[in-house]
């Protein structure tokens, strides 16, 4: 806190449609007087040792508040780059993301009562960034579990259960054939399930939750899933696709010092600089951010604001989800709600 009062919390706009959907949450911060004094800071990486790391002063500012917003950031495609989101998750150790959807009241979609709350782990799996040439056209890609990042993540969804009341914890895998790598997966969560005899905890292949999440979304209401990286990739952008889409869904990357709220969705290439991104789910993001730090009556009164917009009808909303509004017509009737 600064001496206005103020909560100083570092901001990484991001790249493609993240500095405009930045700017929608600052101006709605602004107006709705939240307590929050945003300080940009940089993630250019340079590389030393053959590692890439960030400038020291965003390591340290981000270390030293402990909470950062983040926008989406850009991997470009191919060789030799390593992506800066697991950069960042690796440097701070942001083992868990919890992405939460949930239908929006208002704005209707083939799907309502989606009310569905996932834990990805964050660290290895899929992307551990172990691949190699073993001959040419042949690569391996190793998925990498540990015990040590499963039972953490598994750890993680229990209390994350616990805190928002619900009493069963659904294990999401593909143990049936990758019985050694999923396998540990799934015995870590019966490890620490015995440290919650109060919630259940229930397993399903991720090939199943598929196909019941696009007939009876509102099955999974009961539950917090939990699963290894690449399922939690994929298996959220599905829910998102629940209830309209990329634009709507927050997320926290949470680690044992430092969290770090950020959209699911990317940089949005094709959008960008267009005055067309929806601000929603970095706004969804911030709020979290804001129950997060304690400030729940901010977080319910942007909430709530923004929840109207989206249900006020097509001229207030933007293009991905149908509607005729620019990003600044949405945060500007945003703001008339608060
Ligand atoms: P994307 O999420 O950027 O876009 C997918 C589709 O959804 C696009 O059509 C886009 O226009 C739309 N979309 C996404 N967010 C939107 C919003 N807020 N409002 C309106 N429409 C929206 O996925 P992509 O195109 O596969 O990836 C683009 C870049 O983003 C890549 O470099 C990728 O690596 C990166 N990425 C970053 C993150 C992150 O920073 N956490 C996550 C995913 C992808």
């Amino acid at each position: 806190q600064n001496a206005n009062g103020k909560f100083t919390v570092p901001i990484i706009e991001g790249d493609g449609i993240g500095p405009e959907i930045s700017a929608a949450v600052k101006k709605i911060f602004g107006a709705a007087n939240a307590p929050i004094e945003w300080v940009p800071v940089d993630v250019t990486p340079s590389i030393v040792d053959g590692v890439q790391v960030f400038p020291k002063r965003t390591v340290d500012l981000i270390n030293e508040h402990k909470v950062a917003l983040k926008g989406p950031l850009a991997t470009p495609i191919g060789k030799g780059h390593v992506s800066l989101n697991l950069t960042l998750r690796r440097t701070f150790n942001l083992f868990a993301n919890v992405r939460p959807c949930k239908s929006i009241e208002g704005y209707n979609t083939a799907y309502s009562g989606v009310n569905t709350v996932l834990i990805r782990e964050n660290t290895e799996g899929e992307y551990s960034g172990i691949e190699h040439a073993i001959s040419p056209g042949v690569i391996q890609s190793i998925k990498l579990i540990t015990a040590k990042a499963s039972e953490r993540v598994c750890e993680y969804a229990f209390n994350y259960a616990n805190e928002i009341g619900k009493k069963k914890v659904l294990v999401v895998h593909k143990a049936s054939v990758m019985k050694l790598g999923d396998g540990l997966f799934v015995s870590s969560a019966e490890k620490i399930a015995k440290k919650f005899p109060n919630i259940e905890l229930c397993y399903e292949l991720i090939d199943n939750t598929c196909l019941k999440m696009v007939q009876d979304p509102s099955y999974y209401e009961d539950f917090v899933m939990v699963m290894p990286n690449l399922y939690g990739d994929i298996m959220s952008d599905l829910c998102s696709g629940l209830i309209g889409g990329l634009g709507l869904t927050p997320s926290g990357n949470m680690g044992i010092d430092v969290s770090i709220f950020e959209a699911v969705h990317g940089s949005a290439p094709d959008i960008a600089g267009k005055n067309m991104a929806n601000p929603t789910a970095l706004l969804l993001s911030s709020v979290m951010m804001l129950r997060y730090m304690n400030l729940p009556e901010y977080a319910d009164k942007i909430e709530k604001a923004v929840l109207e917009t989206l249900a006020s009808g097509k001229d207030n909303i933007t293009k991905d989800l149908k509607g005729n509004a620019t990003t600044e017509k949405f945060t500007s009737e945003v703001i008339s709600r608060l």
